[in-house]
């Protein structure tokens, strides 16, 4: 199994620095991974990516199984060797996927039923089978198959049968996982559901953790599904006291940097999300001034690099604004440019992060980082309240007649990529 140590704890939050070392190496978390939905990070190959520092990334068990096909990967010797990635690689259970994308699909104990992508026909994925395909993938980290119903669901009936079948599932899971022998290279996480109801969450938590010798670690899922925020950091809160100390907690879904960093805060250790590397495609530099919407028409005469300080490879050798303008969304050139930026500023944020919870000054991170990204625009409501919830307040010292509350996501999006996807 992993070996998983922690390194360095924040004396005034729950964040945590610790290292994962797994069969492709090591991992120092927190980290954020980037989604290689189809083998590979959308415009770029593995060797820029290892180039940009990432050494665990996410691949999609739903698109592996579809192309190139378990077949393929078997002969391959899993997805790394057919993708060239040399580091460590996560794999989630397809579950999602398999039920979002297909036109029908039914929960039954057994597993998810679902229309086939190829001929139609009703097709089962039981736990055993995504963890047949994921050992076939061969990623370092395999996610359970788990019942997810959305966050927004108002049905708690429902709610609280998918969190008790994900502890089934788990089950199922954890016992095909050990006959097959593959515990030493490829480990198990679990994943807390439960929706957004407390009570819940605390029966599936206490459920999950009986069984914490058995997994390498656990994920905090059915959450980024457009719940209110408030709601969103009291649950992962909830989890993330609730979890093991000695094992990496992983929040899935969440990618803005606002709320990477207060997840940090509260003690997780891993997230995802496809948004940094979506964005770009669409012209959306992320920089510690916010998103900048490349495509506006204030940039195209404007020589400066997205970032001056920006140690990636675009900033570097100082890629105009203006070029990037011009050729944003319309060569691919550009989406390589900017995916590559994004790559390196979710790294950066969470490299500041490690190395400020290393030196003891993490509070003081959040509050010039905060500062920063929302200053005109106003500190989210929902920030300051969950990092009050763990001793940070980030409007200490600052004046009040400048201080700014805004509600809902507070994010300073000057564009919605979502009219474009
Ligand atoms: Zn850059």
């Amino acid at each position: 199994m992993a070996k998983f140590e922690i390194l360095h704890r924040c004396s005034t939050t729950r964040a945590r620095v610790s290292r994962l070392t797994m069969a492709h190496g090591e991992t120092v978390l927190p980290t954020f991974m980037p989604v290689a939905t189809q083998a590979a990070i959308k415009g770029l190959t593995a060797q820029q990516v290892e180039q940009l520092g990432v050494t665990l990334l996410l691949n999609n068990t739903y698109h592996l199984n579809l192309r190139p096909g378990v077949d393929i990967l078997n002969k391959a010797g899993g997805a790394h060797r057919f993708q060239g990635w040399d580091g460590n690689m996560l794999t989630d259970s397809g579950g999602f996927q398999f039920v979002s994308l297909s036109k029908f699909a039914q929960i039954t104990e057994e597993g998810a039923l679902f229309a086939s992508p190829f001929t139609g026909e009703p097709t089962m994925l039981t736990p055993e089978e995504s963890i047949s395909i994921q050992h076939a993938i061969g990623a370092d980290i395999i996610m359970q198959l788990d019942d997810v119903v959305p966050s927004l669901t108002p049905d708690r009936a429902r709610v609280q049968e998918a969190s008790e079948r994900s502890v089934r599932w788990l089950d199922r899971c954890i016992a095909f996982h050990e006959a097959s022998g593959r515990q030493s290279t490829q480990n198990l996480f679990a994943i807390v559901q439960g929706g957004l109801d407390f009570e819940l969450r605390a029966r599936c938590l206490e459920q999950m953790v009986e069984r914490k010798d058995k997994v390498a670690g656990f994920a905090v899922g059915g959450l980024s599904g457009g719940e209110e925020k408030d709601v969103f950091w009291r649950v992962v809160k909830q989890c993330a006291e609730g979890l093991p100390e000695d094992k990496p907690r992983y929040c899935m879904g969440v990618g803005f940097a606002e709320d990477l960093l207060v997840c940090v805060a509260l003690g997780i250790d891993m997230a995802d999300c496809v948004f940094p590397t979506r964005t770009a495609r669409f012209g959306v530099a992320l920089t510690r001034d916010g998103p900048v919407n490349l495509r506006l028409a204030k940039h195209a005469t404007d020589l400066s690099p997205i970032d001056r300080e920006c140690p990636c490879p675009t900033c570097s050798i100082g890629t105009s604004r203006a070029l990037l303008h011009h050729t944003a969304t319309r060569e691919t050139t550009a989406a390589h440019a900017v995916t590559m930026h994004n790559i390196v500023f979710q790294a950066q944020v969470m490299g500041g992060a490690r190395d400020a919870i290393a030196q003891g000054t993490f509070p003081q991170y959040l509050k010039d980082f905060f500062a920063r990204y929302f200053v005109g625009t106003g500190y989210p409501e929902w920030c300051v309240n969950a990092l009050r919830s763990v001793g940070v307040d980030l409007l200490d010292g600052l004046d009040p007649h400048h201080i700014k509350i805004v509600q809902g996501s507070g994010a300073k999006w000057e564009y919605s990529d979502k009219k474009r996807k």
